[in-house]
């Protein structure tokens, strides 16, 4: 097979006459392309030496989030095939996304994090040309955001990276207090709202009460659909989502809803605007369709079969590791983010002599590989990031590791 680096390389060392025997070359190695096989008639994963596997973990960056559904990639596949205005693309894409989710306004964002990002650096600038080539320098400017202790995680990350300060609140009084000229926007967690004295509706009160912009992270919280209008309706300014968990579009893809004055200020720190600290959180046209489909058929979905259908498999999964003597299970739901039945599967360790950690490497190791989450004491298991069917595949690998110490 002709090096394709290797031949651009030549072409462009080459004067106008060498160029004219590269793009012949060129031509040949399309024609070469053709004979080496499309990417239904090749397994990609098994030639670059890298083992699939049953995700029962759930949507976990590293793992590579979630698969996306055909409807999803053919939208993908045809954004491949025209060139269109990138921002246009946004713009009637937004409008489509706020349409199906009757907030004011909405974009394509590359992520959550990407969502966080932009929108705190609009808070940041406003529509001020001058001060989107200066971040991250913030210094002089209101740059403050509040965040409850509770709330504080690692993706808080996306706000500090564009140049904002965090104050951290405990009590619905301490906010109040820690509001001043500085303050630029303030920041929930909604995974995190058991952790916070201050629930959704006072936050924006108090906001509001002081006219200070708010965002609400959302990024794992579908299901429920609801969600998708709870947060905007309630008064959040702004609501980020994952585009590649529960939504099931593009990895790389994240919805940003709500206002339309943040959102477009938000956008000035979009490609395809080159001097800005958004540029390298591009979003192509493919990912943009695919986002916007992912949506849709999320939106029309039976999300009480999904439900059932999910339920059913972790009752498979349990009943399969209860048959094994000294095992017991939790069936769970996290209240706020990753809402889905969930598995917890514990043993007496007298009884069943493995510890967690090796029966979670005996799943990952085995065939076919079984990705879970975990802790020293207990298997983790969700099946809404599975194929159907795959449930029968990791009860069995489960009732096998877990006898097989007995
Ligand atoms: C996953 C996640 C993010 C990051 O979202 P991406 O879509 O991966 O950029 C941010 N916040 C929370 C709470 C998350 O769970």
């Amino acid at each position: 097979m002709i090096n394709r680096r290797k031949l651009l390389k030549s072409i462009t060392a080459l004067p106008f006459v060498g160029s004219f025997v590269g793009i012949q070359e060129l031509s040949a190695q399309n024609s070469v392309t053709k004979t080496v096989g499309t990417a239904l008639e090749r397994d990609f994963f098994k030639e670059l030496g890298l083992r699939t596997f049953i995700n029962a973990a759930g949507t976990y960056t590293s793992m590579t989030g979630c698969l996306m559904p055909k409807e999803v990639t053919d939208a993908i596949g045809y954004g491949a095939t025209e060139y269109v205005n990138l921002d246009d693309l946004q713009d009637k894409v937004g409008e489509r996304i706020a349409e199906l989710l009757s907030c004011e306004y909405a974009t394509v964002t590359s992520g959550c994090f990407g969502a966080m990002s932009i929108a705190m650096a609009g808070v940041l600038c406003g529509n001020d040309p001058k001060k989107v080539k200066q971040l991250p320098n913030t210094e002089g400017w209101a740059n403050e955001v509040i965040i409850q202790e509770g709330h504080q995680i690692g993706y808080a990350q996306a706000l500090t990276n564009v140049g904002a300060k965090v104050v951290l609140v405990k009590t619905a009084k301490e906010m109040e207090k820690a509001i001043n000229k500085k303050t630029a926007m303030m920041w929930f967690l909604n995974a995190n709202t058991e952790n916070g004295e201050v629930k959704w509706e006072e936050f924006v009160a108090i906001a509001k009460k002081h006219n200070i912009p708010t965002f609400i992270d959302c990024a794992a919280d579908v299901p429920p659909v609801s969600n998708l209008f709870r947060f905007t309706e309630m008064g959040f300014d702004m609501v980020g989502f994952s585009g590649g968990k529960g939504l099931r579009g593009p990895q790389s893809a994240g919805l940003l809803l709500g206002k339309r004055k943040y959102i477009k200020a938000a956008r000035m720190h979009t490609p395809p605007r080159g001097e800005t600290i958004g540029r390298g959180m591009k979003v192509n046209k493919e990912e943009v369709l695919g986002m916007l489909v992912a949506l849709e058929l999320y939106l029309n979905k039976d999300h009480d079969k999904e439900w059932k259908l999910w339920e059913d498999q972790i009752e498979l999964i349990s009943n399969s590791a209860l048959a094994v003597e000294g095992v017991r299970t939790e069936i769970h739901v996290p209240k706020h983010a990753n809402h889905v039945p969930s598995l917890r599967i514990r043993w007496d360790e007298n009884k069943v002599k493995i510890t967690a950690d090796e029966a979670r490497r005996q799943l990952r190791e085995g065939h076919p590989s079984i990705q879970t989450v975990g802790n020293k004491t207990t298997i983790g298991i969700t099946t809404w990031m599975m194929t159907p069917g795959q449930e029968r595949i990791v009860a069995k690998r489960v009732h096998e590791i877990l006898k097989s110490a007995t």
